[in-house]
């Protein structure tokens, strides 16, 4: 039987684990930290539970199939339940937007901010479903190895949705400035400014209006311990506290890893960490792509994040709570174009136990804040206090309650914690950004240019950053094996 070592343990490792398991290797995954899921780790304090990474669960039809694939369901590992609302955006003081659980109501809603608009909004998200179709059959599965796979019949009479950017495509249809933000918001997720994001992508927006926006019970870390079950249950071993230190190569193919010091040796090397790292990991002539090529790169932000526990319930907010009071083309510009902590942030807030009692103590919440940052900015505790005050003084005023009294605790994560705990580029939280440039088989490839039985997994890799492109990554890689 074949050995294989996975290097991490992220979304992309443990879906990679699986495939290659079922198609009968032996294989284990070497996580360095002292716990498995990589960015979608679980941080735990005085009853309080934090996702420390993704939290918006979104394309559950991505995690059925992946469990179909094993012959098994979602509802077999973990408990879903649809939000509702889905989010919230706030505004302004008390002026906030909720999109509700169907498009029904979010159409309701749009028309209630500007009237009119809601048989707009169905016109746009037939083409946003059409895309979605589009991308999750005949595009996201490819390993990006030739410009050929994306060509088809239809995606060339869609030519003209990647040539222009999503932010030209929802202006064409919506003038109103909050309707226009809330459509261009799900790109974020994909690591790059509207503007320069295909519009093509904007099957994103149908992956928030039209399949909505899920819960697991218990936080996103009960989708990792699903998907570690079902890789126990197929035959993986998991080892953490695992540092892989070194590839080793001979004869220009991968033999084996140092690991702790220890030399280990296997058929095939799967690195789901990132790329750039798991390079550093070979001597330089090994190496795929010189550091000017990362240079070069957009890099999706890097971000601050707190965790907080509070000493009571939290009013008019929603378990995701989006705070775009502040102009979004300045602070995506402080992220992008001139990199700079921003004069004034767009924050993200995640409040998990308004609907979810097992995420804190009876009476209490659990808060976790997300401030996206450009990548490789100077990291510092007086910055990160900065924030924390900006913050909470906003999120004061704009739901007219007393917040910073209440805080039992908080802890901090930033570019210093991405770099150290996941050897991330600059502190990247979430991988290469999906630009035009940066897509499909312009992306870094999963087979090392230079290294026989070496390949690579995870979301700097094909399709791209996100929890459903990690677990597919996972898929495409093990197909190439
Ligand atoms: C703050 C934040 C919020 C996010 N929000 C969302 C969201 O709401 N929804 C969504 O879909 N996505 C979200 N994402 C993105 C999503 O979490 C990631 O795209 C996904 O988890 C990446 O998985 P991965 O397997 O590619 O990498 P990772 O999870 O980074 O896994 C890589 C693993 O490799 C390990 N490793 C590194 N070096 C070594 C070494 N030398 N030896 C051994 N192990 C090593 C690391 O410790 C890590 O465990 C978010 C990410 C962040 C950071």
């Amino acid at each position: 039987m074949k050995n294989i070592f996975i290097i991490g343990s992220g979304f992309s490792s443990i879906s990679a684990s699986t495939y290659l398991a079922k198609k009968g290797y032996k294989v284990t995954v070497f996580e360095k930290n002292s716990s498995i899921g990589g960015r979608a780790r679980q941080f735990k304090r005085d009853g309080f539970t934090f996702d420390i990474g993704p939290s918006w669960y979104w394309m559950p039809d991505v995690f059925e199939n992946y469990f179909n694939d094993f012959g098994k369901k979602v509802s077999d590992y973990y408990k879903l339940e649809k939000l509702n609302p889905a989010y919230e955006v706030y505004f302004n003081t008390l002026d906030s937007v909720k999109i509700g659980d169907s498009l029904e109501k979010i159409c309701k809603e749009f028309d209630r901010i500007e009237p009119g608009s809601g048989v707009v909004l169905k016109t746009f998200m037939e083409k946003a479903e059409k895309h979605y179709e589009i991308a999750v059959k005949d595009m996201v599965y490819k390993p990006g190895i030739s410009p050929l796979e994306l060509v088809n019949k239809k995606t060339i009479v869609r030519l003209k949705y990647f040539l222009t950017n999503i932010k030209k495509e929802v202006e064409k249809y919506f003038k109103n400035e909050k309707l226009s933000q809330i459509l261009q918001f799900p790109v974020l997720f994909l690591g790059a400014k509207p503007s320069n994001t295909p519009a093509f992508y904007n099957f994103m927006n149908h992956a928030d209006f039209g399949l909505g926006t899920w819960h697991p019970k218990k936080g996103m870390y009960s989708v990792i311990k699903g998907m570690k079950k079902l890789a126990e249950e197929i035959g993986v071993s998991f080892k953490t506290n695992q540092n892989v230190e070194k590839i080793i190569v001979n004869r220009k193919s991968a033999i084996g890893i140092v690991v702790n010091g220890e030399k280990k040796y296997c058929d095939v090397i799967v690195s789901g960490a990132d790329y750039h790292h798991t390079e550093g990991l070979l001597e330089k002539k090994f190496r795929s792509y010189n550091e000017s090529y990362w240079e070069r790169k957009i890099f999706a932000p890097s971000s601050l994040l707190f965790f907080v526990g509070l000493n009571k319930k939290i009013e008019k907010v929603s378990h995701h709570t989006l705070f775009f009071d502040v102009d979004f083309e300045l602070h995506a510009s402080e992220i992008y174009d001139n990199p700079k902590w921003p004069s004034k942030p767009l924050f993200y807030g995640n409040f998990p136990s308004i609907t979810d009692p097992s995420m804190a103590p009876n009476g209490k919440e659990a808060c976790f804040f997300l401030i996206p940052i450009a990548p490789g900015i100077v990291d510092s505790d007086k910055t990160r206090e900065k924030y924390f005050e900006i913050i909470i003084k906003r999120l004061e005023k704009l739901t007219n309650q007393s917040i910073r009294d209440h805080v039992l605790f908080k802890k901090s994560f930033c570019v210093i914690d991405f770099e150290k705990e996941y050897n991330s580029y600059k502190g990247n939280a979430y991988g290469l950004a999906n630009t035009l440039k940066q897509t499909a088989f312009l992306r870094p490839k999963m087979i090392s240019k230079k290294v026989k039985n070496l390949y690579f997994t995870g979301q700097l890799t094909v399709p791209g950053p996100g929890v459903p492109p990690s677990i597919i990554s996972g898929k495409i890689v093990s197909d190439l094996i």
